[in-house]
């Protein structure tokens, strides 16, 4: 049995051992990628490489993906009025997003919040298709972000049929891959995304590194961070190469054994939600009717705090987190549960389990069996205070 078990990758995933050599090995490689000496040069190579990495692992040309500091980053990059195509150089008027995309769409990028709307979903936390194209209809050029899969639950979004509707529209669409990529496909022509994003540290890269990815230079966005013109002008500032270095490795590996992978998590998410369901048969998982990541359950059971329990499985030498946002360590109602229509009682007692690429049979066993205890704990204090 492993020390502890962690099983929170939503939130971040432990450093691959390829990123590790990566890191290791790039902090030689000191020269600038932006000087044309052999030193630079050298250093441009390692960019150069895991630029066609990264590339490769979303379907996408390496000229077209941009290294960013974070997701958080290229999301705030993409969602900008001065996102133009070359046959259409006029700002986009209006962002259209769902109602429970990450922290870091929601606050609208460079858009105003007058300038924006949001697009509901419905009780299984999917995007209203339906909604979203009798919105964006009335409006010239729209902007439409939506994620691949989201963070708390793990429902992935019907983003392909949504590309359609938003081009049909004359619109472009901006689709958050954070958590969607080494879990599911995330080829860019098949999910109909004119620009995504990515995070290396989801995927057991580095934290600090992410990228914005285009499906070609013909769309223009201006730029966040201006200065000197690394990036194709896009975003100034000196390359973190060991940083961009081990992304790429991550973005390889991830690539090789992505398929594998997803069916050796789903069979331990299916055990996790098999052992939930026969511990605490009223228990809720959220989203379990709709396609999810299959890495994530995200569940409640009605009289269950998410502080007491997330403490509890601590100490059991379990790590998960709960659904909803943490800041400074309080928790926040999730806007994810309510935009599903889950009454703030049962959110407040939200528990992700999220699984990755080291988690093994013993780390689903002994969250289960912290989960009995805590279960039976509650129940016994139920009949407690009956008695
Ligand atoms: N988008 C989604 C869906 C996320 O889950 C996250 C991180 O949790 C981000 C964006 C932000 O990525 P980063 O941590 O690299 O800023």
């Amino acid at each position: 049995m492993p020390q502890r078990s962690y099983l929170d990758w939503n939130a971040t995933a432990p450093l691959r051992a390829e990123a590790r050599a990566i890191l290791a090995a790039a902090q030689d490689v000191f020269g600038n990628p932006s000087s044309v000496h052999a030193e630079g040069r050298a250093a441009r190579r390692l960019v150069e490489q895991a630029r066609e990495e990264v590339a490769a692992l979303v379907g996408a040309r390496p000229s077209d993906v941009v290294f960013t500091a974070s997701g958080t980053e290229a999301n705030m990059l993409a969602l900008t009025p001065g996102i133009e195509t070359a046959d259409e150089k006029a700002p986009r008027s209006r962002l259209f997003l769902s109602a429970i995309e990450h922290a870091s769409v929601k606050s609208r990028g460079r858009f105003s919040l007058e300038a924006s709307e949001e697009i509901a979903v419905d009780a299984d936390g999917q995007l209203d298709l339906n909604v979203l194209a009798e919105r964006i209809s009335r409006t010239p050029r729209p902007l439409v972000s939506l994620m691949l899969a989201n963070n708390e639950t793990g429902v992935i979004q019907p983003v392909a049929a949504a590309a359609a509707t938003v081009h049909a529209h004359g619109g472009l669409l901006h689709v958050d891959a954070v958590q969607a990529i080494g879990r599911i496909p995330c080829d860019m022509a098949a999910l109909g995304a004119d620009v995504l994003t990515l995070s290396a540290h989801k995927i057991g890269g580095p934290k600090g590194v992410g990228a914005l990815v285009r499906t070609s230079d013909d769309i223009h966005i201006d730029a966040l961070i201006r200065g000197g013109g690394q990036e194709r002008g896009l975003r100034a500032g000196t390359e973190n190469v060991p940083g961009i270095a081990a992304f790429g490795a991550v973005a390889a590996a991830v690539r090789r054994q992505r398929e594998a992978e997803a069916v050796r998590m789903l069979a331990l998410r299916e055990r996790v939600e098999a052992g939930i369901a026969a511990i605490s048969p009223a228990a809720v998982i959220f989203g379990a009717g709709v396609e999810r990541l299959p890495n994530t359950t995200l569940f409640a059971l009605a009289g269950v705090k998410a502080e007491t329990a997330i403490i509890a499985f601590d100490l059991e030498g379990v790590a998960v987190s709960s659904g909803a946002a943490c800041s400074s360590g309080k928790v926040q109602p999730s806007h994810v549960l309510a935009a599903m229509g889950v009454s703030a009682a049962l959110a407040r007692g939200a528990v992700r389990v999220s699984v990755g690429h080291e988690t093994g049979e013993a780390d689903v066993e002994r969250f289960l069996c912290a989960w009995r205890k805590l279960a039976t704990a509650l129940s016994n204090q139920e009949r407690g205070i009956a008695a």
